[in-house]
């Protein structure tokens, strides 16, 4: 199966970082992608990207291996 190209997000040092149905993180040291709205709180394998659901917060550790993209066109 051929996947379309994602586009990326520019993730700002600041934060906060989205979350919403549209975007999932990519986690670039244990290549996980999790979402950024799951309906119960995720993390990639590494613990590099964690997500809770029920406050929709965005925990990123090492943002430099983080990348955001569109899950929709
Ligand atoms: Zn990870």
């Amino acid at each position: 199966m051929k996947s379309t190209p994602r586009r990326y997000i520019e993730l700002s040092q600041l934060g906060p970082y989205p979350a919403t149905p549209q975007i999932a993180y990519e986690c670039g040291t244990c290549g996980d992608v999790v979402p950024s709205a799951p309906p119960e709180s995720a993390a990639c394998q590494c613990g590099n990207i964690i997500v809770d659901a029920a406050s929709s917060c965005v925990t990123l550790g090492e943002l430099a291996a983080v990348k955001a993209f569109y899950t929709q066109p």
